[in-house]
């Protein structure tokens, strides 16, 4: 099965205005991604993504550009099979025979960014790619599903005070048992982060899983205010309290609470969240998949997540094939309990595929489609590929 071509299409679909919200990434007008497809000489093609922002909205042409010209020339004629080899080879570029001898890498400039992103499309494909052709979901491949079927989380929660309660019920009546809502700097004040979750809490009962979301917007001392307003609202996580920059930050934010810590959806690569677990910044790691790496990434960080006995809930905001790819890993892993499922405006996750994408009673049943299972909408991809 070898490689004939490397394709990447920037996607850009406008979000109809009743479903668009306003978050700490502004108002989200357009739903970006890139698909990127790999076609074989078998005839099979593999798809996946690849994510230039881990919001709804990102200028994706660089991504483009890095599939086209720089990868796709390192992969035409290899075989499609050696999914690891291509990414060492990728990754080390023309030092890939002293990595592959030695066993420890000798990275490319572009280690971390957008080419990694780049990187994470053209894996998850390959792996795409090779369940289609053994007739079997990727999950399979990674080592089997570890369960039957999963809870989803609803991912959404962008109301203020007055109407959080009835957004996150509303979520709650579809048969999610647990539910995520933004606060951070969208709010203007800390106290209002803190007023908006004690309203949901109090809307929810007790035995709701809630989640909070701060997008990295918050200081050191603003993110441990708000833990300590929150404290007593047994919150299943706080997510991304701090800029992900400021890894230590995240650890003193973690130091401070006893609400669990979850980051890891804008890290590069399974090193970058070595070095979060390491200063003790989490408790909870959601690696994306159309970031960190593609699919063999995230499942390097899975295992690392089981190593250091810490919950791995990979981050699904995006489009039908990284949602997918989340999803496989998720139940691949161990360490993973639960899913993320986006209650957004986002045309990526419905209309860009021909398959239903769906959460029954809040619950995901394990992958069993060959692949990711995903067919793309090729008159979808027409109306809204970007030129570049
Ligand atoms: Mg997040």
């Amino acid at each position: 099965m070898k490689i004939t071509n490397v394709e990447a299409f920037w996607l850009r679909c406008p979000i109809p205005k009743e479903k668009q919200h306003f978050s700490d990434y502004g108002l989200l007008t357009d739903f970006d991604m890139t698909l990127v497809v790999v076609t074989t000489d078998t005839g099979l093609q593999g798809f996946g993504e690849a994510k230039a922002a881990v919001g709804s909205s990102g200028v994706c042409a660089s991504i483009v550009t890095c599939v086209e010209k720089e990868i796709k020339p390192l992969l035409v004629g290899k075989d499609a099979h050696h999914i690891t080899r291509i990414w060492e080879h990728i990754y080390n570029g023309t030092r890939d025979h002293y990595a592959l001898k030695r066993g420890r890498k000798f990275p490319i400039l572009g280690r971390r960014g957008l080419t990694i992103s780049a990187m994470s499309g053209v894996d998850t494909a390959l792996w795409d790619l090779k369940g289609k052709a053994l007739g079997v979901p990727v999950v399979q491949l990674l080592g089997g599903a570890c369960r039957e079927k999963m809870p989803a989380y609803a991912s959404g929660g962008w109301a203020g005070t007055d109407k959080i309660g009835e957004q996150l019920l509303g979520y709650v009546s579809k048969g999610f048992q647990g539910v995520k809502m933004r606060v951070g700097v969208m709010d203007e004040s800390v106290q209002e982060s803190i007023r908006r979750v004690r309203a949901a809490r109090e809307a929810l009962g007790e035995n709701i899983k809630l989640m909070t979301d701060a997008h990295g917007t918050f200081s050191v001392p603003e993110a441990k205010q708000f833990c300590r307003g929150v404290e007593d609202c047994n919150l299943y996580w706080f997510e991304e309290p701090i800029s992900p920059d400021n890894r230590h930050g995240t650890a003193e934010v973690k130091a401070s609470t006893a609400i669990p810590i979850a980051a890891g959806e804008s890290e590069y690569t399974a090193f970058d969240v070595r070095d979060l677990i390491e200063v003790r910044a989490l408790d909870v790691v959601q690696p994306d998949s159309a970031i960190i790496g593609g699919i063999t990434e995230a499942m390097r960080v899975a295992h690392l997540a089981h190593a250091y006995q810490l919950e791995l809930a990979p981050h699904c905001w995006g489009s039908a094939f990284s949602f997918m790819a989340g999803v496989n890993v998720a139940f691949a892993a161990p360490a993973a309990t639960i899913i993320e499922f986006s209650l957004g405006g986002n045309p990526m996750m419905y209309d860009l595929v021909q398959e239903k994408i769906q959460a029954v009673d809040g619950m995901i049943e394990a992958p069993t489609a060959p692949g990711l299972g995903l067919t793309p909408n090729w008159d979808f991809v027409k109306e809204f590929k970007q030129t570049i």
